[in-house]
């Protein structure tokens, strides 16, 4: 399975990444992508940008070099299932927002604990997709909120990041890939690339999804056809 856009991806506005937005076009034109979603950590994360950072992201040309630019998000997922809190305006130019448990923002707890807070996220309106789901420090009812995501039209991440940073992952992503292969939950496979060299490496999630016979048409960012469907259920044109 080849992915056509990297939907997860960070820049130097988060200061924990490495290049700048022009470099990761850069490395997307490299691999042949259509597409790179740009998607810096909300404002919990000590070293995430400021808000108004996503205020301005209307000024990012739509294209460069080529290369359809998405201005996205990372929500930060709060332990009881809030987001960031950010002024609304500031996310009026998002276009895609994934939501992420990451440890400086949310201690892993019980298992009951992340699935309600999961409960919450899937239902709120701001966003797209569950990011990174497969973090084995973070289990959760994963038939449960898979099932929800159906329900309420969301994507469900596969990080391929995620197979060389957050041990353990492997299985966990196998599992809930087949899951929303059973509930037929699109889903969006990413490389998490925090430099120019990462985007769109997604190999190793790429070669899970053939182990489990993932269908391709689940898949919202393996071709052309189905990214710009997918957006288009949104109202957004990306490729007009
Ligand atoms: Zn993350
Ligand atoms: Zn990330």
């Amino acid at each position: 399975m080849q992915i056509v856009a990297d939907l997860h991806t960070h820049t130097i506005a988060s200061t924990h990444a490495y290049s700048t937005l022009y470099e990761m076009v850069r490395g997307a034109k490299k691999k042949g992508l259509i597409a790179i979603g740009m998607t810096d950590h909300g404002p919990d994360m000590s070293d995430a940008p400021h808000q108004w950072h996503f205020y301005n992201m209307d000024i990012i040309p739509r294209q460069i070099e080529g290369v359809t630019v998405v201005r996205g998000i990372e929500f930060n997922i709060r332990p009881n299932g809030e987001l960031d809190h950010m002024d609304q305006k500031c996310l009026g130019p998002v276009e895609f927002a994934l939501a992420s448990f990451h440890e400086s923002c949310f201690a892993p707890a019980t298992k009951a604990v992340h699935t309600e807070a999961l409960e919450a996220v899937v239902k709120d309106a701001r966003v797209n997709a569950l990011g990174h789901p497969g973090n084995p420090r973070y289990d959760f009812d994963q038939e449960y909120i898979v099932s929800l995501c159906r329900q309420y039209g969301k994507v469900v991440e596969i990080n391929s990041n995620s197979f060389h940073i957050r041990r353990g992952s492997a299985e966990n992503c196998a599992q809930i890939a087949r899951l929303c292969k059973k509930h037929q939950v699109p889903i969006v496979v990413d490389s998490d690339a925090h430099i120019e060299s990462m985007v769109g490496d997604v190999s190793d999630a790429a070669a899970m999804l053939q182990e489990v016979d993932f269908p391709e048409e689940l898949v919202i960012n393996s071709s052309q056809e189905r990214l710009d469907e997918y957006f288009r259920s949104r109202g957004l044109h990306l490729f007009d």
